[in-house]
């Protein structure tokens, strides 16, 4: 048994942790923005060192105080140690899928351009052998490292004092079995709405029932071309910036907030927020690609960046970096269902059809939250199962359960998050929903037009990740955290159109 730590010794950790984290963000910038080719983590890990080894991990736990802080920076230090541990693997997998490529008629196509590609293809047929091509790349040359990566996690949790990896994340605090029977319920509940909807919303698109479409169709079917016309990519950021303004934020004039919005060759097309300080130094990195999918990306990643923008610098470094990632992708989530908000749509956009539009993104948004319900329960099995390889075929089954769409048996390793993330997410859209109706009640279904709901947005991003997003909520509306609410607010947008 580790001796506890004195508070000297935890204070300097947690201002480590602070440098690791500023770097670690920094880094992502500059290679994801296209500002530097190398991505090195290697110097950055090994200049913090201390923060991630095993001893330190144990120490931290041993001097758990009925705190938060000491147990978040206790949960940072396991996550770190488990990071090392898999870093050889993770990187190798990253070298692959930046290498691999399918042969498809002669034409090389690299294997992360084939989720794109597939988004992107109008003839089924050729869908249906990029898909293919792919879960075969997967099996082939991924899984071995994916298998082996779990299976040193599993092992390691188990160093670091917990009977297995899923219940480390439970002393964590990490309500995951709450969670799952809410999961069970939502997915219980909808079960009918799904069939019907997803029916109705995979017609519209592709022409396809919900029996008929396979997995190959679903990228085709998100990507929503039809509506490209009607998000133009020149509008992206106006309407962002109108949007703010609206609520009291001048993006332009924030001083903390970079916006960067530069043409680079290699910068990653998909919007990002890199939180380098908090509140100090925020990016918002934006390519404009335009279409709905873009429009959602960079609303999100608008919400996260406002959020640690208007954090109160006052608060430590737990409060401001780690703490509830519900919270965060919650404010992410509110100001990306702007973009399906059909009211929102008419005042900010002269918009065609948007109650059309907006049931399609009730039915997009009934299919995310069961699928994250269906991972959420198998990533709970998964991580505490004896022998990992015999999840293959629950994986199936509970992902085709819930989505009536079977997914591939070969993803059964990689569509897994770290740290069961996919908590936050579902956390995120109860909570989301449920500020969202409180905000509408109080100031009406037009509420991110007006200034006082900004000047309450502003006070609640000021308080960080201080508070977990089951406190905020109470705090707010008084109400707990519940998944049902979600059902309500997409039985209302499909009754609308
Ligand atoms: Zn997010």
């Amino acid at each position: 048994m580790p001796e506890p730590l004195s508070e000297r010794q935890v204070d300097a950790l947690s201002a480590d942790a602070d440098r690791f984290i500023a770097e670690l963000d920094e880094e992502a910038y500059l290679h994801y923005a296209g500002l530097k080719e190398t991505y090195d983590l290697a110097p950055i890990y090994e200049r913090y060192a201390e923060l991630t080894k095993l001893e330190t991990a144990l120490a931290l736990g041993a001097s758990l105080d009925g705190g938060r802080r000491t147990r978040e920076l206790w949960r940072f230090s396991c996550e770190g140690y488990l990071g090392s541990i898999v870093r050889e693997e993770a990187e190798r997998v990253a070298e692959l899928e930046a290498t691999l490529q399918a042969t498809l008629d002669g034409e090389e196509v690299p294997y992360r351009m084939l989720r794109p590609r597939i988004a992107n293809e109008d003839d089924r047929a050729t869908r249906e052998r990029l898909e293919r091509a792919r879960n075969e790349l997967t099996e082939e040359h991924l899984n071995e490292l994916h298998l082996r990566a779990a299976d040193r996690m599993h092992r390691e949790a188990t160093r670091l004092g917990a009977p297995s990896y899923t219940e480390l994340y439970r002393g964590f605090g990490f309500q995951l079995d709450a969670l799952a029977d809410q999961c069970r319920r939502f997915l219980d509940s909808t079960e009918r709405l799904w069939e019907e909807t997803g029916d109705r919303f995979f017609r519209t698109r592709i022409g396809l029932g919900l029996g008929e479409v396979e997995r190959w169709d679903v990228a085709r079917i998100w990507r929503g071309a039809a509506w490209d016309a009607a998000f133009p990519k020149e509008r992206m950021v106006p309407a962002l910036e109108a949007t703010l303004a609206d609520l009291g934020v001048d993006l332009r004039a924030q001083e903390n907030v970079h916006l960067d919005l530069e043409e680079r060759p290699t910068k990653d097309p998909r919007a990002f927020c890199a939180p380098i300080e908090i509140p100090e130094r925020v990016i918002l990195v934006i390519k404009p690609q335009g279409g709905p999918d873009d429009w959602r990306a960079l609303f999100h990643e608008a919400g996260h960046t406002e959020h640690f923008a208007h954090t109160s610098p006052s608060l430590s470094v737990e409060e401001r970096r780690l703490g509830d990632n519900a919270v965060t992708e919650g404010w992410a989530i509110l100001l990306e269902h702007l973009t399906i908000d059909p009211v929102w749509l008419e005042r900010r956009l002269d918009f065609p059809r948007p109650y059309e539009f907006a049931a399609e993104g009730a039915a997009q948004l009934l299919w995310l939250v069961r699928r994250y319900c269906a991972k959420l329960l198998y990533e709970v099995e998964f991580h505490a199962a004896p022998d990992v390889t015999a999840m293959r075929s629950r994986y199936v089954e509970l992902l085709g359960g819930a989505l009536k769409v079977a997914p591939s048996d070969t993803d059964y390793l990689a569509d897994i998050d770290d740290g069961f993330y996919a908590s936050k997410y579902l956390r995120a859209w109860a909570f989301e929903t449920q500020l969202r109706s409180y905000l509408r009640e109080r100031f009406g279904n037009a509420w991110f037009t007006r200034r006082e709901a900004g000047s309450l947005l502003r006070e609640l991003w000021a308080e960080g990740q201080r508070y977990t997003a089951d406190e905020l909520l109470r705090e707010v509306s008084g109400e707990a955290i519940e998944l049902d609410a979600v059902t309500d607010r997409i039985r209302e947008a499909l009754a609308a159109a």
